[in-house]
């Protein structure tokens, strides 16, 4: 019997267990996760923190009995794999002090990964977070609890975020502003906190266009929320407790401080097998997701993906891909080789009643990197027909290479509801295919009054560039 053994039990090692029992019923699956979830939904954190779903248990997707007992998946809990020899083929891993040495014939990594501490002094304090797993969750919305038990600061109109509320509490702060950064800037405002958010460049959402991240921000400062930008923040202040937030500009009270500066790959294990990391740092592997060693596998978070615009290796660590390529792996290891499929970098984000998503290649200095010489157009066009009772406004930012015509990437925001990120998948569709402005301006959309205007936003800004390329 072949045994397929996969370290990691969330969106890509449960993707590629499932598929390849599925698949070949006959295959002995062996999952290691170090934690006590599997299978669970970390892009629903910020919304269960925010108290929108009530359980942590509601963001898992399959229970591990139903792993055992229905999938016949031989999944091991608070195993931490702390060895992988490729040239025995053996896993070693760890369990409450006893070890166990588990051979293979296939190995998946998918151990995901870690959140980056920015350094600066003070984030060891109390009342310093991160958020990237569930027990980070739990923690966060304990916090919520516990403030909105006992804060010493709930008085009415004590800050921005409090003029249209009964009560506040906080202040906290936020430690960047990309799109974890900003999904907590609204769980915790929406839970009357005083937010503070913190980028050191200058804008939030960096991989949106700047277009995007002005809309995104200002729609912040509206609901409340502070934004400072080109803001590095230099330490955080208190004795044990986290008391402020220190920038070169001053210095900012709060109770709480919530580090969202980036993730890495977990990349130590594989590292000490020699198993090779790519440029971006993360682990390389080829169109089938198989490393550098024949019969090991790597996907999701922990490693690297082709990009489909510029064919060059690119961490994008989310969802999405880490489901698809643990898939494409168990389908391989069943007996199917399936290749994984490229990155386009596609990512939505909502905040209050705002959505954006972008796509591709949109920041200049890296299309010019991948040899291409990048122009860039913004429209803003309504989301419905006119005479529509409803609606409200896209707007839509495209890059495409001056020479080829050719769409490079794409970026758009809407009120929520109004249809940015439904309208970013024909963007994604014409990136991957490596279009052109002007055959994507002829793409026949569905069109009808309370779901857009005729000539859609997207195809007035395809043709909007067009002209101008
Ligand atoms: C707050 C938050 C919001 C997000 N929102 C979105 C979103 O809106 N859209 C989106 O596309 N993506 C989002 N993501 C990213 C998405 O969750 C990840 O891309 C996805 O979970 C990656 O899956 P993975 O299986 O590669 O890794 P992970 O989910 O990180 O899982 C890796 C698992 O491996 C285990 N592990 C690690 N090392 C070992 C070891 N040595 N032995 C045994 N087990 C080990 C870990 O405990 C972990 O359970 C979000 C992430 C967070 C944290």
């Amino acid at each position: 019997m072949t045994t397929f053994v996969i370290v990691g039990g969330d969106a890509a090692g449960m993707s590629a267990a499932s598929k390849a029992k599925r698949d070949d019923p006959d295959l002995d699956v062996v999952v290691f996760e170090k934690g006590e979830w599997v299978s669970y939904g970390a892009c629903g954190l910020p919304y269960y923190i925010k108290g929108e779903i009530q359980s942590l248990e509601d963001l898992v997707s399959v229970t591990p009995e139903e792993f055992r007992e229905q999938r016949d998946i031989d999944l091991r809990t608070s195993h931490e794999v702390v060895d992988i020899d490729p040239d025995d083929g053996t896993v070693t891993a760890r369990s409450h002090g006893d070890e166990t040495v588990q051979p293979y014939d296939r190995l998946l990594i998918a151990t995901g990964s870690e959140a980056i501490e920015p350094p600066i002094d003070g984030t060891d304090a109390e009342g310093v977070y991160t958020l990237g797993s569930m027990t980070d969750g739990k923690d966060l919305r304990e916090f919520v609890a516990r403030s909105r038990e006992t804060s010493p600061s709930e008085q009415p109109d004590s800050g921005p975020a409090c003029q249209h509320l009964e009560r506040c509490r906080g202040p906290v702060g936020i430690v960047g502003g990309g799109y974890i950064g900003v999904e907590m800037a609204e769980a915790l405002a929406a839970n009357d906190f005083e937010v503070h958010l913190f980028q050191r460049g200058d804008r939030i959402l960096k991989g949106f266009s700047a277009a995007t991240s002005d809309a995104v921000a200002e729609h912040l400062e509206t609901r409340g929320v502070s934004v400072y930008l080109n803001a590095e923040v230099e330490s955080l202040a208190g004795s044990d407790r986290v008391e402020a937030i220190l920038t070169a500009d001053g210095r900012v009270p709060v109770e709480m401080v919530l580090l969202g500066t980036g993730v890495r790959p977990r990349t130590a294990l594989a590292e000490r097998a020699g198993i090779e990391l790519g440029p971006t740092g993360a682990i390389a592997a080829d169109e089938y997701r198989e490393t550098n060693f024949e019969g090991v596998y790597a996907a999701g978070d922990c490693a690297e993906s082709e990009h489909v615009v510029t064919g060059e290796p690119a961490y994008v660590p989310l969802a999405l891909t880490a489901n698809r390529h643990g898939r494409a792996i168990g389908r391989t290891v069943a007996g199917t080789p399936t290749e994984g499929g490229g990155v386009a970098g596609t990512a939505a984000v909502k905040a209050f009643d705002i959505e954006a998503a972008r796509t591709g290649i949109t920041d200049h200095e890296e299309a010019r990197e991948a040899g291409f010489d990048p122009v860039t157009e913004t429209i803003e066009a309504k989301s419905r027909a006119g005479y529509y009772p409803e609606g409200g406004t896209v707007g839509v930012t495209l890059t495409a290479d001056r020479g080829s015509g050719r769409l490079l990437g794409g970026s758009l925001v809407s009120e929520y509801g109004e249809g940015a990120v439904h309208r970013s998948h024909a963007l994604v569709g014409a990136v991957t295919e490596g279009v052109t402005l002007a055959a994507l301006s002829n793409y026949d959309l569905a069109y009808a009054p309370p779901f857009n205007t005729t000539w859609d936003p997207v195809l007035t800004a395809a043709k909007v560039l067009d002209g101008t390329l």
